[in-house]
């Protein structure tokens, strides 16, 4: 498959644009029907014909907008069974689920093309991950998993992108590599052979992916406020080898803690599941750089 074969163009027409083209269309039919007044104004003076019927004003041609594509990871799978709550709930159970759930709610919409990296219970590597998110060229890569800590009381939902130190070091990694040239096509679908250009290339997609991806980080927290317990500090940020796609704004999002009692028993009861994913879907929806 090609790099971006999986962005299809599609006929679909945002509300934004059909706002645009509307207006478009109104002001060109005042504007045909001022210049059909002026004739009129100037030949009524010499004599009295009937104005020009205006003509019916032909729609302008409907650009199409690509849909964005929201790559869902459920965590761990298959023989990684990931954290193990307190009453002995597998997280790989919870994260498919929940992943499940969200996918089928986006991909009702028309302006998203939603993946899964896992949807059933098989195991992945961390580098499968990422190269299926590559593979899509995702808008988004939403990582989901339950926590667990020493601390019991530790509860609520948090969210991690790349740290800023291990993504200009990966970065800079991977700069050093043969991997730069294929980030670089993937990204711009240019073959640089210029060294010098592509880091400085690679570099600047490194910093506009970390801050897309904290701007949903924030985004969904936001969303999230006071409709689903939050940890204390939920914007988080950490050296996770599935959040490293350099081109590709990644996030990971732990649902709760499996290691708390509380936050066990929610993730437990498939009702709790269904509305986390339902606000997680509302929130991917609500954040602004995913809207068209
Ligand atoms: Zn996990």
């Amino acid at each position: 498959m090609s790099k971006n074969s999986g962005k299809n163009l599609q006929n679909n027409l945002s509300r934004r644009q059909f706002v645009k083209t509307s207006a478009c269309a109104v002001c060109f039919a005042l504007a045909a029907s001022a210049f059909s007044f002026k004739a009129f104004a100037s030949t009524a003076v010499t004599a009295k014909v009937k104005p020009p019927v205006p003509k019916s004003v032909p729609f302008p041609v409907r650009k199409p907008i690509p849909p964005k594509y929201i790559v869902i990871d459920a965590g761990h799978g298959g023989k990684d069974p990931g954290a193990i709550g307190v009453k002995g709930t597998h997280e790989k159970i919870v994260t498919l689920d929940i992943s499940k759930k969200i996918a089928s709610i986006l991909e009702k919409q028309d302006s998203f093309v939603v993946k899964l990296t896992r949807d059933n219970d098989t195991y992945l590597s961390l580098k499968d991950r990422v190269q299926i998110a590559r593979s899509y060229n995702a808008d988004l890569f939403i990582s989901i998993h339950a926590d667990s800590a020493p601390n019991k009381k530790a509860s609520g939902l948090s969210i991690y992108t790349l740290s800023e130190e291990a993504s200009d070091d990966f970065a800079k990694k991977l700069a050093e590599t043969e991997n730069r040239a294929d980030v670089i096509e993937n990204i711009l679908g240019l073959q640089l052979e210029n060294k010098n250009v592509s880091s400085i290339l690679m570099d600047m997609t490194a910093k506009h992916t970390r801050n897309t991806a904290k701007q949903a980080k924030m985004s969904i927290i936001q969303s999230l406020n006071k409709k689903w317990d939050l940890f204390d500090s939920p914007a988080k940020s950490a050296n996770f080898a599935v959040l490293r796609a350099p081109e590709i704004p990644s996030i990971l999002i732990e649902t709760g803690f499996l290691s708390n009692i509380k936050d066990e028993q929610i993730l437990t009861q498939a009702a709790q599941r269904k509305k986390i994913a339902e606000l997680l879907a509302q929130s991917v929806m609500n954040i602004p750089v995913l809207k068209v």
